[in-house]
């Protein structure tokens, strides 16, 4: 660490719009309500972020049966199963939904394709929340979704001779997406698109960001949580363009990574990662006289309205 004598920080980096909501909404509904707050599943893929919740008094559970009657319960971003709609009116639970509007487009598609008597196939990370969120959409309808995560599950995918569609996790590596979707093709020819692609417009700005930044730096640190989707793209996005990359939480991690031949680092966030989380990352790092630049690569102005149920509850409190 001692030779590192650039920092570059790239731009946009950490927090996405949708990210940005469900903290929000979590610390507004605490504030309106007061503690405790439930929160349906970890409301972002980020140790610190939901620490710090917790410390506030948000409660997180991974079932509606642990949430007691009446209570307050914010839905996470990455979107839920219908049936937990269902379960929360019936057990009387007041309902703040913090699904990102990006992942809630990919559910509503879910509906628009089955309607129309379409086959549907997802491309996702197995067991990731999100994916299970969108599949859930087809059991009202008796129906189930094909997943793929990669060439090989497409090869093991069935003839479908109907219409078909392939949607897609909003936080994937798009070259990777691209290699499944002309596996795709190949497999079922008359496989279509959605109308706009599902990946995020975070998750490809932070991706195209990290491969330019990783083109004049010696080590890339992305900074964000080891079960954070987004996060691991921008350390395989990184690698894809022959630099070092680590993920990276914190200091600690740091001091663990051999730098005793780096003199430039780059450093990016994943979209759940909060920039205090950066800054913490880059102090510890100038401290040994690193000076810092920037290398602003795309302009992110997008900024999401509150959840409605939130909006019409903080009505009701005035
Ligand atoms: Fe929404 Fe994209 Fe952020 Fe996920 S990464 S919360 S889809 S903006």
């Amino acid at each position: 660490m001692e030779k590192v004598k650039k920092i570059i920080l790239v731009a946009p980096r950490g927090f996405c719009a949708g990210v940005d909501r469900a903290v929000r909404t979590v610390e507004e509904a605490l504030e309106v309500f007061g503690a405790p707050v439930y929160v349906k599943h970890r409301i972002v893929h980020n140790t610190t972020v939901v620490r710090s919740l917790e410390e506030k008094g948000a409660i997180i559970v991974e079932t509606l049966e642990e949430v007691p009657e009446g209570s307050v319960v914010v839905f996470s971003a990455h979107g839920s199963p219908p049936e937990h709609y269902i379960q929360a009116k019936k057990r009387g639970l007041r309902v703040i939904d913090a699904t990102c509007p990006l992942v809630t487009k990919v559910h509503l598609e879910v509906h628009r394709y089955l309607k129309r008597g379409y086959e549907i196939v997802y491309i996702g990370h197995r067991g990731h929340i999100e994916g299970e969120g969108v599949r859930a959409e087809a059991h009202p309808y008796g129906k189930d979704i094909f997943l793929v995560d990669s060439v090989s599950s497409v090869e093991a995918l069935p003839s479908i001779l109907g219409k078909c569609v392939y949607l897609t996790q909003t936080t994937l590596s798009i070259p990777e997406t691209e290699g499944i979707i002309t596996a795709l093709r190949e497999k079922i020819p008359n496989i279509e698109s959605p109308p706009i692609q599902d990946i995020c417009y975070a998750t490809t700005n932070r991706q195209v960001a990290v491969q330019k930044l990783a083109q004049g730096v010696d080590v890339v640190l992305v900074v964000g949580s080891a079960d954070s989707s987004n996060s691991n793209r921008l350390v395989e996005r990184a690698r894809d363009e022959g630099a070092k990359a680590y993920l990276v939480e914190n200091v600690e991690a740091v001091q663990e990574l051999d730098l005793k031949n780096v003199e430039t680092i780059g450093i990016t966030a994943g979209a759940s990662a909060p920039e205090s989380m950066v800054r913490s990352i880059t102090d510890h790092l100038k401290q040994g006289g690193a000076q810092e630049e920037t290398l602003n690569v795309i302009q992110e102005s997008m900024r999401f309205a509150d959840p409605l149920e939130l909006q019409y509850m903080r009505e009701a409190k005035t």
